[in-house]
């Protein structure tokens, strides 16, 4: 395996600090590209380390690449919905129901999916079998679906998805009195009503006679305006689950380049980290089902987005990887996990 990691940083850090070795990008921005391998990593990464982290104004990503024998002798695998396999909108917006009233204050972890999921599926990148909503929903081609069953793979659910080709919540209440209403009062108590907080102020007993008010004016108008064929299955697309038993990950694991994990990266009640994974995955092996989908219980990142919460790390069997290669399948790549 070689790894190779980009860092970008300050163009005036950089070229005081590292001018030999850093490219400029522009007048503010360089990046250093270095190979784990290289004698001089380890310099580099312990210069960054001196300074703080709210000074450091740097991003940073690491690659890897393997070896075709090292991925036939592979035992699982980290599954990695490519960045131009990212769409939005993401279901909220476009009307699929969660409940949020078990979701974690710290980390956002704990939503539950009410609803089929619903998106504008307009909206879903061309050409790829696997792709993902920006709050971490999971979307398949029914292309690979088939695929799926017709090779009995186990660990996932294909759930139908509904084509909702509408704009956000708030937009959807603000064609109603009612709504628009809604959207002042909480614009005054300072609620974003594109937040995930708006939804939850929604649910709040005192608003809550309003609200339904408002959805039925809503329903009404919607009908009138485009009939009731404006909601229908998308039959190219299914929304990915994963059901198997979620899996640990071992002390082996690595965390953050430039930092160490401390407290604050971790969520107090244990369902996330908001750090950066700097090692492949390492899978307590007494925790995989055999599944060939499988997900880590710990959860990385953080809640921008909707309200989904972070999401888990994804897994696939060497089997699965095998049917990925065979039939093209577009919009992932992988890197080595390993079973200790
Ligand atoms: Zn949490």
């Amino acid at each position: 395996m070689r790894e190779r990691i980009e860092i970008r940083l300050g163009r005036k850090f950089a070229d005081s600090q590292f001018s030999n070795i850093s490219q400029p990008l522009s007048d503010i921005t360089s990046r250093i590209v270095i190979s784990s391998d290289n004698q001089n990593y380890l310099n580099i990464i312990n210069a960054l380390k001196k300074y703080k982290r709210e000074d450091f104004l740097g991003a940073y990503w690491i690659e890897r690449y393997y070896t075709r024998s090292e991925l036939e002798r592979a035992t699982l695998f980290n599954l990695i919905i490519k960045p131009t396999s990212t769409f939005e909108p993401d279901g909220e917006d476009c009307g699929t129901i969660y409940d949020i009233s078990g979701k974690c204050e710290y980390c956002g972890a704990g939503a539950r999916q009410m609803s089929d999921l619903m998106l504008n599926t307009r909206t879903i990148p061309k050409g790829k079998d696997i792709c993902r909503t920006i709050s971490n929903e999971w979307v398949i081609s029914e292309r690979l679906h088939r695929i799926l069953i017709e090779n009995n793979i186990t660990g996932y659910e294909a759930k139908p998805i509904i084509h909702h080709p509408e704009a956000p919540h708030s937009v959807r209440l603000s064609v109603t009195a009612t709504g628009r209403e809604l959207i002042k009062m909480a614009s005054m108590e300072g609620i974003d009503p594109n937040s995930y907080k708006f939804s939850r102020w929604l649910d709040e007993s005192e608003h809550e006679t309003m609200f339904i008010k408002a959805l039925y004016e809503y329903a009404e108008k919607y009908e009138a305006r485009y009939g009731p064929k404006s909601v229908e299955m998308a039959s190219h697309w299914r929304q990915l689950t994963i059901t198997s038993k979620p899996v640990e990950l071992t002390n082996d694991m690595k965390y953050g380049i430039i930092w160490d994990l401390q407290t604050e990266d971790a969520c107090p009640y244990g369902h996330s980290l908001r750090i950066e994974t700097v090692s492949e995955l390492y899978v307590d092996g007494n925790t995989w089902d055999g599944s060939d989908f499988a997900r880590t219980r710990i959860l990385f990142g953080f809640d921008v987005h909707g309200c989904n919460g972070p999401p888990p790390e994804l897994l696939i069997s060497p089997k699965l990887h095998r049917l990925f290669v065979e039939n093209n399948i577009k919009g992932y790549r992988v890197e080595i996990a390993h079973l200790v």
